[in-house]
C-alpha cells in the first residue's frame, strides 16, 4: 500500500482504493497534441508537444480545462506514456510539455526511465507543488512553467481551496529556480530555465501587484514572466461574482503598467483578442493517439 503525499494537500490516501483531492488514482491522460498557443519561446514554429494529464490538485473554479481537471481522460501505463513522448517527438514537437502532472510524478519519472526524448522537457503546473516532488524531477525537467496565481490567500481559498497557496507556491518557485538556474534561449526557443505565468483575474489587481512584487524582489528584473489577460469565465466561475465576467481591458492595462514600473522587461504580453473560449482546445479528441 502506498500513501499519497505527492503534493501539499498531504491527503495520505491509498490512491488504489480511495480518492484524494486531485480525484485521481492511476496514471491518466486526456490529450496529446502539438500546441501553438503557449508562449512563443515554448511553442516555436512546430508546436509544443503538450500532454494534458487528468485531474488536478487545485481545481480552480475558473479552470479553462474544466473537464480534464475534473477527471476526463483514459488510464494508461508509464510504457504507454513513453510511447506518447516518442509520437510527439516524431511529429516534430519542439519540446515535451507536461501539463498538470503533479499527482502523477512517480509514473512520469518511470516513463522517462523507459524513454527520454532528445527534446527539452517542460513542467507546466499550477504552482502548488511540494519540494519533495520537485526534487524527483531533477535531471528530467529542463524548463519550469509554473503559474503564480495568488499573493492574496483569501482569493486562493475562495477560488482554489488552497488557503496556504502563497507560502507553498513561493517556496516551490524558489526551488524551481534552484533546479533550473539559467535561462537558455537558442533560435527563439527556450532550452532551459523558467517562465512564471500569472493570469490577471477580474477585480483582483492588488493580487496581481503582490505577485509581481514578489517576482521582481526574488527573481530579478530579467526573469521571464507571462502576464496573461485572457480570462473568461468558465466552469463554476460563470456563477461566481466577480469572476463571472471577462477581464476588462483596463484591468489588464493596469497590470502591464505595474510590471513595466517594476522594470520586469522580459514580460510576455497577450493580444487582447485572446480573451475568448475559442482559444481553449477541443478536448473531445486527442490529435496524437494516447494508446
Ligand atoms: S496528489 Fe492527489 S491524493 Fe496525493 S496528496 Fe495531492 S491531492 Fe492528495
Amino acid at each position: 500500500m502506498s500513501i499519497c503525499n505527492n503534493c501539499p494537500r498531504h491527503c495520505r490516501v491509498d490512491r488504489e482504493r480511495q480518492k484524494g483531492f486531485c480525484g485521481e488514482g492511476q496514471l491518466k491522460v486526456a490529450r496529446a497534441s502539438l500546441h501553438l498557443w503557449e508562449e512563443p519561446f515554448i511553442s516555436g514554429e512546430k508546436g509544443s508537444g503538450t500532454i494534458f494529464f487528468s485531474g488536478c490538485n487545485l481545481k480552480c473554479v475558473y479552470c479553462q480545462n474544466y473537464d480534464i481537471s475534473r477527471g476526463k481522460g483514459i488510464v494508461i501505463s508509464p510504457n504507454q506514456l513513453a510511447d506518447i513522448f516518442k509520437r510527439l517527438e516524431d511529429a516534430g514537437a519542439e519540446n515535451i510539455n507536461l501539463v498538470t502532472a503533479t499527482h502523477f510524478v512517480d509514473d512520469i519519472v518511470k516513463a522517462f526511465e523507459i524513454y527520454k526524448p532528445s527534446l527539452p522537457v517542460v513542467y507546466n503546473c499550477g504552482g502548488y507543488e511540494s519540494i519533495s516532488s520537485l526534487e524527483k524531477l531533477e535531471g528530467i525537467v529542463d524548463i519550469f512553467l509554473p503559474d503564480f496565481k495568488y499573493s492574496d490567500n483569501s482569493l486562493a481559498k475562495r477560488y482554489s481551496n488552497a488557503p496556504d497557496y502563497f507560502e507553498v507556491c513561493t517556496k516551490a518557485l524558489l526551488k524551481m529556480r534552484e533546479l533550473c538556474p539559467k535561462d537558455i534561449i537558442k533560435d527563439n526557443l527556450m532550452k532551459k530555465g523558467m517562465i512564471i505565468r500569472h493570469l490577471v483575474l477580474p477585480d483582483a489587481i492588488e493580487n496581481t501587484k503582490g505577485v509581481l512584487d514578489f517576482v521582481s524582489q526574488n527573481f530579478g528584473k530579467s526573469v521571464y514572466l507571462s502576464l496573461m489577460g485572457q480570462y473568461v469565465p468558465y466552469g463554476q466561475a460563470k456563477t461566481i461574482k466577480p469572476i463571472d465576467r471577462k477581464l476588462k481591458p483596463i484591468e489588464y492595462k493596469i497590470a502591464i503598467s505595474y510590471a513595466e514600473k517594476l522594470g520586469l522587461d522580459n514580460t510576455f504580453i497577450q493580444e487582447t483578442g485572446c480573451a475568448s473560449e475559442d482559444f481553449i482546445p477541443d478536448f473531445d479528441k486527442s490529435p496524437i493517439s494516447l494508446t
